[in-house]
């Protein structure tokens, strides 16, 4: 009997757990959503040393981190990529970040280099540094392999080809939407490795991981450490190592999120202003002084040529510059539904391209601009 009842408890706490995520993917219940990713896992061990493997240290490493998060940020919902030891594929791990609406990706991996003597712990955000023989292009590559035990990896990743580091140029093309958030998690986490746990400072870095690719939305990926490096090894192995890694990982997390909830109450007196404008003086609101929207499909570190083609391959082809990235856009209108027919049309080409709203020469968000140009219609 007794027994019968446990299993019925199980059951019904499993279905309420599979009610909750689902309901997570649609409504956030106002939460900040932080997607922990344990790198690799089941049949991809990452690098390994020994009987050391890296999956094994990103995830203890990984639920630590989790576990504090859970116990001390009740306005948190963390979502793990995996919690045990199973192979999920890259893009999935993004997927299930984008499904989920997440605010922070955070990637957990373990270093590996043939030589035995590299040590120290590094942070990674999305992008190509200058230098393209650097060891960052190097690490990325080879986190990207995992992909080579995934069973359709061509069907998802867009050509790109984990043997071949000129395949790594499509990185350049990616949108670079997240970056100042990504870089503020990244700097806040690389000081907590170097100042908490007191690793050796490999800096903060940029690189094209697949992982990161893929999710749409402020992210990281952190090397812990070389498990190549024996000393280094023993320490993420022990007990001390996962605690102390776990707690900067957790601390520069919490650190983050500070920042996070000050920018976000920063931004409300903003568009309130907006609006009072708009309400105040309705009669001012002529077409011009509505924001439009336009689709962006493409982010360059240099601008395109005059003659080049894919500014004649779409109408109002525009760019503007942020952190010194040029971001094109196509398309001009205060319709809504219009500019979501023109995206339709760019996503055949570029998968990628996403709405923005421009009012007065600034982006403002989607939202803002809808129900501005919503009073005004
Ligand atoms: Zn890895």
């Amino acid at each position: 009997m007794n027994k019968i009842k446990n299993t019925m408890t199980v059951i019904i706490a499993v279905f309420c757990l599979m009610t909750t995520m689902q309901a997570g993917a649609v409504d956030k219940e106002g939460k900040f959503v932080l997607v922990i990713d344990p790198g690799h896992g089941g049949k991809d061990p990452g690098a390994v040393n020994g009987k050391n493997q890296e999956k094994t240290i990103n995830l203890k490493v990984a639920l630590k981190m989790g576990k504090l998060i859970e116990d001390n940020c009740k306005d948190v919902k963390v979502i793990y990529t995996r919690k045990t030891d199973v192979f999920v594929e890259l893009y999935k791990r993004a997927d299930i970040a984008n499904k989920a609406g997440a605010d922070m990706f955070i990637s957990v991996h373990t270093n590996s280099s043939k030589n035995k003597s590299a040590n120290g712990a590094e942070t990674y955000l999305l992008g190509v540094e200058d230098n393209r023989t650097s060891a960052n292009l190097n690490a990325a590559l080879e986190e990207n392999k995992a992909i080579l035990l995934e069973n359709d990896y061509q069907a998802h990743y867009e050509g790109y080809d984990p043997n071949s580091p000129e395949s790594m140029i499509i990185f350049e093309f990616m949108q670079n939407e997240f970056q100042k958030e990504s870089l503020k998690m990244a700097q806040f986490n690389q000081n907590q490795m170097v100042k908490g746990a007191k690793r050796p400072d490999r800096g903060v870095h940029q690189a094209g991981y697949l992982v990161l690719w893929k999710s749409a939305m402020p992210s990281i990926l952190i090397e812990l450490g070389f498990i190549s490096n024996n000393a280094e090894c023993q320490y993420l192995v022990s007990q001390k190592g996962v605690d102390e890694m776990g707690q900067s990982l957790y601390k520069a997390f919490k650190e983050y999120l500070e920042y996070h909830n000050k920018q976000t109450n920063k931004a409300v007196p903003t568009s309130q202003a907006i609006g009072n404008k708009q309400t105040n003086t309705p009669k001012e609101a002529s077409q011009e002084s509505l924001p439009v929207y336009k689709v962006q499909f493409m982010s360059l570190k240099t601008p395109l040529k005059k003659n080049d083609s894919r500014l004649k391959a779409y109408e109002n082809v525009d760019y503007y510059t942020e952190n010194g990235i040029c971001k094109y856009t196509c398309g001009d209108t205060t319709d809504y539904d219009a500019i979501l027919n023109t995206k339709k049309e760019v996503q055949k080409k570029y998968k990628d391209a996403f709405v923005i709203a421009v009012y007065n020469g600034k982006r403002i968000s989607v939202k803002e601009a809808r129900q501005i140009n919503s009073k005004n219609k």
